[in-house]
């Protein structure tokens, strides 16, 4: 299958926080993958901006070279290596500070008259730590950076909790319409999240069995391999809820469980996803668990141990959390949705399982057993969606039934053998340069989502809550697995 290039017009895109993890493993290859699909066009300005100081030459050396680790398997072809990087320029700049803005300003107003009456689109990637969101956009306002075609667009953490998220919302809106606002979570950007809503939304056999009348319960699941080292502070200050729950579990859950928008729509999508927060119920304590990792017996190394990674053996931070939602709405009254997020476990693994209930009465007896229908929705690895059925098991030997899965993976589906699947940000970059923002989180939503973690983190601070420990590379605390075996339910296995 052929996958379509839209071209865009030649744009301006300054990563600030050039230098830094995300922009050298991310941010840039996605540019650098979508040049090489067709869809950058010459013209097209790239500013890498950080405080180091590099000539234009080493940006471009260490930009080739970090390209190369960070591209994996695709092959870079040289010629369009040499003629991305011509897009390339660095400029040293501190966004705390005056240094460099000068010399930003110069470089983008060189050139702006080129595309004659249409404003030329300018994009500001905040790839900073949260500190300097705020700043980034009054300097750019202050330097007369800005005019009705800039789009920012804000790395996570959006806030810590309600109030500074809030605080975060006025800063920005103080320089910016929520339109020119792009509050990235990555997950949206992933083939299988919008092949959710094409399934849902696109066939008429799901959306007619899609609630608590046919749904039994929905496990969200987002396994980790890795620890937390590297990014030791940070994580002991947020910890799994924070660091995923209240963004990219919350987002999945809202995907799976709005209601149809009137059409595929920024707004339209995002007023469903604001009302299925806003109809979340507080989580009670006991459906709460949360986790740290621990090594297993005989196993050492540093960040086997979240307390020893931290440095911090009284820390009560947690590495995971599994807990119960309910939507209080029609569709879902009654129907539980489990979320659980870990470090540290047995396998990387982003799965949403919607589990069917079980036919209102056996023809084959009891010796059949129980089958019931079930959804799975791969988001990574392996992307794609698996249904099983029951059949009856083939050959002589009466009426037993089994499941089999009817499977589609989207690697082998949709693309010839060892392509790749464009990377989230890819996309998502790409729908800021044409104006969508659909797979954006609206200011107000953020907002809900801090409204309905914060009463869950002020409770279980209130009651002293110290996670439980499991061991690495399991599947997480044992109390999990109660959370649900107290319904007569049991979590899927978490496998790559
Ligand atoms: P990082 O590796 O620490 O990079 C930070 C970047 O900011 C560096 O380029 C640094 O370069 C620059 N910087 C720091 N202070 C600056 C200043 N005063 N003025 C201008 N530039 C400054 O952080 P990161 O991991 O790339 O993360 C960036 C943002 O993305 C954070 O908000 C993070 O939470 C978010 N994020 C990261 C990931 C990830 O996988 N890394 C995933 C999701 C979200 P200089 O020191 O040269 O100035």
């Amino acid at each position: 299958m052929v996958s379509r290039v839209i071209p865009v017009a030649p744009f301006d895109l300054v990563v600030f926080g050039a230098t830094g993890d995300l922009a050298q493993r991310k941010i840039l290859p996605a540019l650098f993958r979508r040049f090489c699909a067709g869809q950058i066009p010459h013209g097209t300005r790239i500013i890498g901006a950080a405080r180091s100081a590099f000539s234009l030459d080493d940006y471009r050396q260490n930009l080739a070279q970090s390209l190369k680790k960070n591209l994996g398997t695709t092959a870079i072809e040289d010629e369009k290596l040499v003629q991305f990087l011509q897009l390339v320029s660095y400029i040293s700049l501190d966004g705390n500070g005056a240094a460099g803005w000068r010399a930003l300003s110069a470089a983008l107003s060189d050139g702006q008259e080129q595309s004659g009456s249409e404003l030329r689109v300018q994009v500001y990637y905040f790839s900073v730590g949260p500190s300097l969101f705020g700043p980034l956009a009054e300097r750019l306002h202050s330097h007369g950076l800005t005019n009705a075609a800039t789009r920012i667009v804000v790395e996570k953490p959006f806030g810590h909790d309600l109030a500074s998220a809030r605080d975060l919302n006025r800063t920005l809106a103080g320089h910016f319409d929520e339109g020119q606002i792009y509050r990235i979570d990555h997950y949206l950007g992933k083939e299988t999240v919008q092949n959710l809503m094409a399934v849902r939304f696109g066939n008429m056999l799901f959306e007619p069995l899609w609630n608590s009348q046919y749904v039994d319960h929905i496990q969200i699941t987002v396994a980790e391999t890795v620890g937390v080292l590297g990014r030791e502070d940070y994580y002991e200050r947020s910890g799994a809820m924070r660091d995923m729950m209240q963004n990219h579990l919350m987002q999945l859950l809202c995907l799976i469980a709005m209601e149809p928008p009137a059409k595929f729509d920024p707004d339209a999508v995002r007023d469903e996803k604001l009302k299925v927060i806003r109809a979340l119920d507080p989580v009670e304590p006991y459906h709460i668990v949360r986790g740290q990792y621990a090594p297993a017996s005989g196993a050492v190394g540093r960040d086997l141990n979240y307390r020893e990674t931290v440095g911090n053996q009284r820390s009560s931070t947690e590495s995971y959390i599994a807990l119960k939602a309910h939507i209080s709405n029609w569709r879902w009254a009654g129907t539980p949705f489990y979320l659980r997020t870990g470090k540290r476990l047995k396998a990387r693994s982003s799965v949403i399982n919607v589990m069917f209930k079980d036919a209102p009465h056996s023809i084959f007896g009891e010796e059949a057993g129980r089958h019931a229908n079930h959804l799975k929705i791969r988001l990574q690895p392996n992307e794609g969606i698996t249904l099983s059925v029951t059949i009856k098991e083939p050959g002589p030997g009466g009426m037993r039934l089994m499941d089999v899965p009817l499977d589609m993976s989207f690697a082998e589906a949709l693309g010839p053998k060892g392509s790749e699947a464009a990377d989230a940000y890819e996309r998502l970059i790409m729908d800021v340069v044409r104006g969508n923002q659909t797979l954006f989180m609206r200011g107000d939503e953020v907002e809900a989502a801090w409204g309905w973690t914060d009463p869950i983190i002020a409770g279980l601070q209130a009651r002293g809550d110290v996670p439980k420990p499991y061991e690495s590379g399991s599947v997480g605390p044992g109390d999990a697995d109660l959370l649900l075996r107290r319904d007569q339910r049991e979590w899927r296995g978490i496998n790559p």
